[in-house]
């Protein structure tokens, strides 16, 4: 990871979580959540600011699965992601 990408990181974690800002939560402490896209490399994939709840919990992205995320929640990864970089 270069310096430019670790500051993205930082100021995407500061932001706290993108699904916790969605639902009126307020701001959560937050890890990096990778959005894999077909053909692309880790490294290069968009990332998002999750809570470890939102994250890797029962209720996360990883614990549910992309389809059951976005239908409990009612926003993809994708709107989160449009959503956080109007922040930015
Ligand atoms: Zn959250
Ligand atoms: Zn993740």
């Amino acid at each position: 990871m270069n310096k430019a990408q670790r500051k993205h990181y930082e100021k995407l974690a500061e932001i706290g979580c993108s699904l916790c800002r969605h639902l009126g939560y307020g701001e959560t402490p937050a890890h990096i959540h990778h959005i894999r896209r077909l053909g692309m490399k880790r490294e290069n994939a968009p990332v998002i600011p999750l809570c470890p709840n939102h994250h890797t919990g029962n209720d996360g992205v990883h614990g549910l699965g992309k389809k059951a995320f976005a239908e409990r929640y009612g926003v993809t990864e994708e709107d989160l992601l449009n959503q956080t970089e109007a922040l930015l």
